[in-house]
């Protein structure tokens, strides 16, 4: 089926969500496609504590809220619908799905990054039984176990603090003397008794039967081997970019696959703009909020040729306030301190 948008947006993370909120409240029909779950890669943060105007919320809780916000202003989110082929160049932009071709006057990239993949023998083998990518997902597996985490950023030091609430044992394996996480984070993780950093240190396969077993590793500072017996493994070393689709079509990237864009958030190709981790850069979910919102009004301007252009009439919007508190189970009341 041929379905038509003034916006289609792909991926429903918070660059997504977030564009998708300002292009469907200024009178834009807008549709976001996702190919997986809602929310993307903060959904499964086991928490966050510097997106402003919330101390600390867990990745999932602030997900429901763009996913609700997006929603009541009226932008269409079609989940499991993964955005297969893009055609870019023509003024109208089409969008090709297992099940839909979207038409749309502009298209807004939000598509993220995936987490880096170690490439040592066993990851692959092991994946869904003792190797995961996501604590918040697979950490309640290993309640009262010994678990290895593989990483030294801000990822894999939120998912320890995360993992060491749940294990007996927790390894920080990084292959520095010192994590790149940010020292608030840092000195946490290491407050907890069962928490034991491996300095130096890096993994160089993962063994097992039918479920992880040990840890083939080596030291860099000694050069030697050994195995450490663990019963799971979480990989967080970073992340690529899901840029594919856009680069086949001939959108441009940099050496790393992260999609060029200007401060307007415009790709090399005209009505095509990209936002968030797919961009590279500062990956904060206040970044992929910002550069959302920049997308959505450059796709704004774009498409209607601006405030007074009046090349597209516009519907008034209509936004249900009614469904405010569906999506976060709120009570409306708190969310609501004045009369509409
Ligand atoms: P980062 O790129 O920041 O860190 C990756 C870590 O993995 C580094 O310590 C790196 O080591 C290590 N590494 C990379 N490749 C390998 C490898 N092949 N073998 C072993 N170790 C390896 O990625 P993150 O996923 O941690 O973070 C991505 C972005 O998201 C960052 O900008 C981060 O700040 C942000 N983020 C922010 C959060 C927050 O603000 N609360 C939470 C989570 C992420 P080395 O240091 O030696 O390069």
């Amino acid at each position: 089926m041929v379905r038509k948008a003034d916006v289609v947006i792909i991926g429903a993370g918070p660059a997504g969500l977030a564009a998708g909120l300002y292009t469907a409240r200024l009178g834009l029909e807008t549709i976001i496609l996702e190919k997986s779950a809602l929310g993307g890669q903060v959904s499964v943060a086991p928490f966050i504590e510097n997106y402003p105007g919330f101390v600390r919320i867990s990745g999932e809780e602030l997900a429901k809220r763009f996913i609700e916000h997006a929603k009541i202003m009226g932008a269409e989110i079609k989940g499991g619908e993964p955005a297969e082929k893009l055609e870019l160049s023509g003024d109208v932009k089409k969008v090709i799905t297992p099940r839909n071709t979207y038409e749309a006057d502009a298209i807004i990239i939000a598509t993220g990054a995936s987490r880096q993949k170690l490439n040592v023998p066993g990851e692959k083998e092991f994946e869904g039984r003792g190797v995961s990518y996501c604590a918040v997902c697979d950490g309640a597996f290993f309640k009262g176990k010994t678990v290895a985490v593989v990483g030294g950023g801000n990822t894999a030091v939120t998912e320890a603090l995360h993992l060491a609430q749940l294990v007996k044992k927790l390894y920080v394996i990084h292959r520095r003397d010192d994590f790149r996480a940010e020292i608030a984070l840092k000195e946490r993780l290491l407050s907890y008794s069962n928490v034991t950093p491996l300095w130096n240190t890096i993994v160089e396969a993962i063994e097992g039967d039918n479920v992880v077993r040990r840890l083939k590793l080596r030291d860099l500072k000694s050069n030697k081997t050994y195995y450490l017996e663990v019963d799971g493994v979480f990989v967080a070393i970073g992340m690529i970019p899901n840029s594919k689709i856009a680069s086949e079509a001939g959108v441009a990237v940099d050496e790393k696959g992260f999609i060029i864009v200007n401060r307007r958030q415009e790709t090399n190709i005209r009505g095509v703009f990209a936002a968030g981790d797919v961009t590279g850069g500062v990956m904060q979910v206040g970044v992929a909020v910002g550069e959302g919102i920049i997308a959505a009004m450059s796709a704004f301007e774009h498409v209607t040729g601006g405030w007074y252009a009046k090349k597209k009439v516009l519907k008034a919007v209509k936004i249900d306030f009614s469904k405010l508190g569906e999506e976060t189970k709120e009570p409306r009341e708190t969310l609501f301190k004045f009369k509409l």
